[in-house]
Order: structure tokens, then C-alpha cells, then sequence
């Protein structure tokens, strides 16, 4: 397993004429590889990722569970898994991010931010997850993995329709302007149902903590059970109006 500290800030105003060029023929594919593959396969949808960027295709798993790195491994065995590890993770999560490393044909490359849980408290004082959980996870997901991407063109991630309205007009192949990377959700006109009938037939790896009442895991501070009749994203960051990272906005 390969970790890498980031520590670099990506910056679109420095882009070249050659860069820009480069991003707009990207985004051209990306928009019209998300109309001609709507009503494909998840595993097409991966099959023309591997095909169209190759080594510069990336799967990013928050080891919630490992179906689109399952997926992926099919279409590119030992493809990149890029797990963000935050420092703030259930012990659960790393234990199936190392089982994920263990039995499937992937690369798992583990991101930490800049500064550890320690240095961030001295800077930012303790807890900055309860005072202004917008900045922590912009210090401890968002740079990281602006970071971490720099030298994919793609990525692909396990978002889904259904998981939230936030989540309700994802593309299966989109353009992430905000990294200039396309952004592939092989999963995302799947339902819970898809996603469990395909971890039983295939047996796939999956996070504890969803047999435990956690319908969505994330950080352990920001992280609760969710009741029933509540959306599956209900319990992170729960009682506070913020509901994504800032890694899909
Ligand atoms: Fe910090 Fe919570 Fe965001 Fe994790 S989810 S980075 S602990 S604010």
C-alpha cells in the first residue's frame, strides 16, 4: 500500500493556453460520453474509463464499501483505489480499507492531509470538526485529494442518485470543473437494492458499521446511526445544515 501526505495546492489561474485547450476537449468527451453511456452498464461505464485514460483513471473509495473498486478491478485489474484517510476514520473503516489492500486486484493509495489531527488542533484549536466542520474538511478531504488527483485525468467515485436530492442529477460521466478531471459514477442509477444484490452475488467487501445501524459512514465525529424512514446520508453531520464534504460540490 503506497501513502502519500499531500501538501500541494493545486491552482487553476496559473493554466496555459495549452492546459485550457486540453480541459476543453476533456470536458467535450466527458459531456458526451455521460449522453452516449446514460443507459449503459456500471461495468461498460468502467470499461470505457480504463479504455478512454488508462493509467491516468483512478477509483476513489471511502471504504464504505468497495463495489466500484470491485468493478473497477474487472475492467482494469490493479487499478488505483485512492482512499482519503482523514485521521478522524472508524477503526472499521480502516480495517476494510486494509482487507480492500489485502484480497482485490487494486492499487489502494492512501491520502493524509498536510497536517496530522495534532498539528491541526495547535493551529485551529481542538475539535475544528464541531466549530467549523467546513474548514476541517476543506484542510482534511478537499485539498488532499485536489492533491492527490493531480496526475489522473479521471476519477471515478461511488455516487448515486438516490442517496440524496443533492445526489439526484449526478451524470454517469460528467465534468468536474472544479479539479478539471472528468468524474465517473458508474453506480449512480443504481438503488441500495442494486448495490446490495451486487455485493452478494460477487461478495464484495463491505464496512462494518453498515451492519450496525450506519447507513453512510464518514468521519467518526461527524457520523451517526440513521433512523428509520431517514435518507441514507442523514446521519453525517447530523442537527447541522451541511450535508457534502465539499469533494462532489
Ligand atoms: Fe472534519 Fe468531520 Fe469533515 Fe471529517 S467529516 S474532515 S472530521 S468536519
Amino acid at each position: 500500500m503506497t501513502t502519500v501526505q499531500t501538501d500541494t495546492d493545486t491552482d487553476s489561474k496559473n493554466q496555459t493556453d495549452l492546459e485550457r485547450g486540453r480541459d476543453a476537449e476533456l470536458k467535450a468527451l466527458a459531456e458526451q460520453a455521460g449522453r452516449d453511456l446514460e443507459d449503459a452498464s456500471a461495468l461498460e461505464i468502467l470499461q470505457w474509463a480504463v479504455d478512454a485514460f488508462g493509467k491516468q483513471f483512478c477509483v476513489t473509495s471511502s471504504m464504505e464499501d468497495a463495489v466500484v473498486a470491485h468493478l473497477a478491478s474487472r475492467a482494469r485489474p490493479g487499478v488505483d483505489v485512492v482512499f482519503l484517510d482523514t485521521g478522524y476514520h472508524f477503526e472499521e473503516t480502516i480495517g476494510t480499507r486494509d482487507a480492500v489492500e489485502a484480497v482485490m486486484d487494486v492499487n489502494v493509495i492512501t491520502l493524509t492531509p498536510r497536517q496530522t489531527v495534532a498539528e491541526q488542533d495547535a493551529e485551529y484549536g481542538p475539535k475544528l470538526h464541531d466549530r467549523n466542520p467546513d474548514l476541517c474538511c476543506a484542510l482534511r478531504k478537499v485539498k488532499p485529494l485536489e492533491a492527490g488527483l493531480t496526475k489522473y485525468s479521471a476519477w471515478a467515485t461511488g455516487l448515486r442518485r438516490d442517496e440524496s436530492p443533492t445526489r439526484a442529477n449526478t451524470p454517469v460521466v460528467g465534468w468536474d470543473e472544479k479539479r478539471r478531471k472528468v468524474k465517473i459514477s458508474p453506480i449512480a442509477r443504481w438503488t441500495q437494492d442494486d448495490v446490495d444484490a451486487y455485493v452478494t452475488e460477487h461478495g464484495v467487501l463491505t464496512n462494518p458499521l453498515l451492519m450496525d445501524g450506519y447507513a453512510s459512514v464518514g468521519c467518526a465525529p461527524c457520523t451517526r446511526r440513521v433512523l428509520e424512514g431517514e435518507d441514507a446520508r442523514a446521519g453525517r453531520w447530523a442537527g447541522r445544515a451541511k450535508t457534502e464534504c465539499g469533494l462532489h460540490g
